[in-house]
């Protein structure tokens, strides 16, 4: 198995703002779980008139903690990667505090809307952004640029955004240091994912700052070894199927041995991403009817 380069060490404090490097603060909100690691990191952009990246959950006390934080400096815009519940439902708290209009790449499922798949569970189905923004897009602040970067996969929305003042990339939940990302259809999508991981490879940026935990300082190692890693993930379910293993809930205990067995359900939905991708690409078969769950896959 490929070693990922995790990066877990991370000093802060609840509602305190820290300053990590010029033009870039951060604000973690308390809602911290085996999902959010200590918590949404919502970032800061510029000074005076600021930029702030996805308010994070519906939590008045994370709200407040940001505002403090800015004292007499204005919201002008809020950017929101995706609309997962610890990235956008703080979007409506922070807008009736600032009036500060809110830039994303759609509503839930907006990306898989457009393939014509609806999408209708999970996520803030609440979120619409007064601001549609593309792949390529420039939004300019005050005193920062940002691009906007399409990243599908973890959700069908999911947008980085690059402060090109300091060649950073905020990447959400596409790319984090402290963990993989989970992809659950049908929202999620691993042949998305693994195209947009590559399209990460293709850029210069120097740093990245996710959602949850630290930065990542090597960026490019790191997406090398997530990709490497989702590789090494799809031979390991082949390999399950050719020795006789063929549902997904009895793939997990064997392809998972060091999670614990609470994460297994969010285990079988990146299994079942992997297997969509391998029928997609026609390396596996799927028998049977009804929830993914249910069936069972061959080699093709
Ligand atoms: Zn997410």
């Amino acid at each position: 198995m490929v070693d990922i380069p995790y990066r877990r060490e991370l000093e802060f404090s609840y509602g305190t703002v820290a300053q990590l490097a010029p033009g870039i603060r951060r604000v973690i909100a308390n809602n911290p779980s085996p999902f959010t690691f200590h918590g949404t990191g919502t970032y800061i952009l510029g000074s005076g008139r600021v930029a702030v990246i996805d308010p994070g959950p519906n939590d008045a006390d994370h709200i407040d903690a940001i505002l403090n934080a800015l004292g007499d400096e204005e919201v002008s815009h809020i950017l929101v990667t995706h609309t997962h519940m610890d990235h956008s439902p703080g979007c409506r708290l922070l807008q009736a505090k600032t009036g500060a209009p809110t830039y994303a790449y759609g509503p839930h499922g907006a990306g898989k809307v457009e393939q014509g798949v609806q999408v209708e569970e999970g996520g803030d189905m609440d979120f619409q952004p007064d601001h549609l923004v593309k792949h390529g897009d420039i939004i300019r602040g005050a005193d920062w640029t940002v691009e906007c970067v399409y990243t599908p996969g973890h959700t069908s929305n999911h947008l980085c955004f690059a402060l090109l003042e300091q060649k950073a990339l905020f990447t959400g939940d596409h790319v984090m240091g402290w963990s993989t990302s989970i992809i659950s259809p049908p929202d999620g999508d691993m042949a998305a994912y693994m195209d947009s991981l590559h399209l990460l490879l293709e850029r210069d940026d120097q740093v990245y700052w996710p959602t949850h935990g630290p930065s990542i300082i090597d960026p490019k190692t790191h997406v090398q070894a997530y990709i490497d890693h989702r590789l090494d993930r799809e031979r390991q379910i082949l390999l399950c199927i050719d020795q006789g293993t063929h549902q997904i809930r009895d793939m997990v205990p064997l392809m998972y041995k060091d999670t614990p067995e609470f994460m297994y359900p969010a285990a079988a939905r990146s299994v079942l991403a992997a297997i969509e991708n391998l029928v997609q690409k026609e390396q596996v078969r799927e028998e049977g009817e009804g929830p993914a769950m249910d069936k069972a896959y061959h080699l093709a």
